[in-house]
């Protein structure tokens, strides 16, 4: 498959490996946001969330947890954020699903998504769409 993350994977391209185990893999991103921004992949190759097995998705969120504890010990950030884009739309360019931890500090200049409050009524209206239980 002619997918840039199993090529990392595989060793085929070169990465600043950061932690590495028989699952998962994290290494630094290329176009940092801060310095330390760190991806944190499945070894087997998924898509996206709906295509990753909860098992798999378990493993790499427990190299999320170790990773962006090194990173806030080993950088003295006071925190990081963690994201996945989640299909093209929202910004997935790699489609083989990935974590980024991006760590931050006091008057870093990044600024998350502003929100906008429910009209009267939209609440209860999405909420009838999008409940489970
Ligand atoms: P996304 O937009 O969520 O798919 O994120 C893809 C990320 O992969 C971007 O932040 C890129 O900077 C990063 N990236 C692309 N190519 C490489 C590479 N060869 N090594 C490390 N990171 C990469
Ligand atoms: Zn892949």
């Amino acid at each position: 498959m002619d997918c840039l993350f199993c090529k990392i994977i595989a060793g085929e391209v070169p990465s600043d490996k950061v932690y590495e185990d028989e699952d998962t893999l994290a290494f630094l991103d290329i176009n940092p946001v801060k310095p330390g921004h760190t991806l944190v992949v499945p070894k087997q190759h998924f898509a996206n969330l709906e295509e990753i097995t909860d098992e798999q998705l378990a493993k790499v969120m427990s190299t999320v947890k170790k990773v962006g504890e090194s990173i806030k010990n080993g950088l003295g950030v006071e925190g990081y954020n963690v994201t996945e884009n989640n299909d093209p739309i929202a910004g997935q360019v790699i489609p083989h699903i990935h974590f980024h931890i991006i760590p931050r500090k006091e008057d870093d200049g990044i600024k998350l998504w502003p929100g906008t409050p429910y009209e009267e009524g939209e609440d209860q209206e999405i909420l009838s769409k999008i409940r489970i239980f």
